[in-house]
């Protein structure tokens, strides 16, 4: 099924590898092998594979920077789709008028920002530090420092299931904490349009590297392999609890299985320190939601995203 497209990957010049290992793709840096990887370096790239491969019925799911997900261990039976920028130099975004501004999905958060400071583009400068990509942002509907995605997006070019190219508004996100319709469903997000602020161009610089040393200060190294947190914060009689302190409370700091455990600075991040496989991850994770439920009663729900070996999220 797979091999049936090699053919068509060639000839349009499409960077793809066969049975090949995921992990190196991924901030995590676990998981086994995929049976098709697509490198899409563009919004035409991207539609047009994606057209291929549902025209084709062939499984698909798409990544962006690889930071808020993990495949399973085995062979992964889906082809994937690995929509991120490489260019540095060419201009990120572009500014539509008013105070609307377009991004394409693949470009990377840190680039973005970079252009924003350049252009005095203001209000996304909660984003720095965030790994990955702004289509990634936005199908996680990632945030910091108070705001996320789902409080700046106007809309966005999107392929849905069938394959066609549709522009939507935010509504149709259906946006929730650290979530999305895009999430674990398989719609892609060509790219964005973001509202924003005029700013001067040393202030928004300013926010985006204070928001940079905070993040380095407070959470572990970005050397070191992970997702970012692992767990949603939990509602609690109507109020966020952080997650990482009540896993800290429960004295769960440092507990590991395998190669993988609970960092020392920051409970709700799970460190692969080198050779773990994700069914230690898996373990990990089941012996914290068991040890914090008895302790505190409170059910944590993960954030980070699942791959099956059917290429299904979850
Ligand atoms: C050190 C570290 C710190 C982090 N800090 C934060 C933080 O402060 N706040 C926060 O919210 N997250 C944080 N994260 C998690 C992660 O970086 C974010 O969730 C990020 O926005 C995910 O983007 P990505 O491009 O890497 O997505 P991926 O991990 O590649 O994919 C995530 C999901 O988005 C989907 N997706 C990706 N691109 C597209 C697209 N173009 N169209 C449709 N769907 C798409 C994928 O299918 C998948 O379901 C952190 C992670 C790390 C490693």
């Amino acid at each position: 099924m797979f091999s049936s497209l090699t053919p068509w990957l060639r000839e349009q010049r499409l960077d793809f590898h066969e049975n090949i290992a995921i992990g190196s793709w991924l901030h995590f840096k676990i998981g086994g092998k995929v049976s098709l990887l697509v490198t899409c370096n563009s919004p035409a790239q991207l539609t047009a594979c994606l057209k291929k491969v549902i025209v084709e019925k062939i499984p698909y799911l798409l990544i962006g920077g690889g930071s808020n997900i993990v495949f399973s261990d085995g062979l992964t039976r889906a082809v994937v789709l690995l929509y991120q920028g490489t260019a540095k130099k060419t201009a990120a975004a572009k500014i539509l008028g008013g105070r609307a501004l377009q991004v394409d999905g693949h470009v990377k958060n840190q680039l973005f920002l970079s252009w924003c400071a350049a252009h005095g583009v203001g209000g996304l400068e909660f984003l720095s530090g965030i790994p990955g990509t702004m289509g990634g942002a936005a199908a996680v509907n990632a945030g910091a420092f108070g705001q996320s995605l789902a409080d700046v997006l106007l809309g966005a070019d999107i392929v849905d299931k069938r394959g066609n190219m549709a522009a939507v508004d935010a509504g149709y996100f259906a946006f929730t904490y650290r979530g999305s319709r895009f999430k674990l469903g398989n719609e892609a997000i060509v790219s964005l349009r973001l509202k924003f602020h005029a700013e001067k161009k040393r202030v928004v610089a300013g926010k985006i590297k204070a928001n940079l040393e905070y993040r380095l200060a407070n959470h572990p190294s970005y050397r070191l392999h992970s997702a970012g947190c692992f767990f949603k914060n939990p509602l609690i009689r109507g109020a966020k609890q952080s997650a990482g302190q009540i896993i800290e409370t429960c004295g769960l700091k440092g507990l590991a299985v395998g190669g993988m455990s609970v960092a020392d600075t920051h409970a709700n991040f799970l460190i692969h320190s080198g050779g773990a496989t994700f069914k230690e991850l898996e373990r990990l994770e089941q012996k914290i939601k068991t040890a914090v439920k008895a302790r505190t009663g409170i059910s944590l729900e993960r954030e980070v995203i699942y791959v099956s070996a059917r290429g299904e999220k979850y």
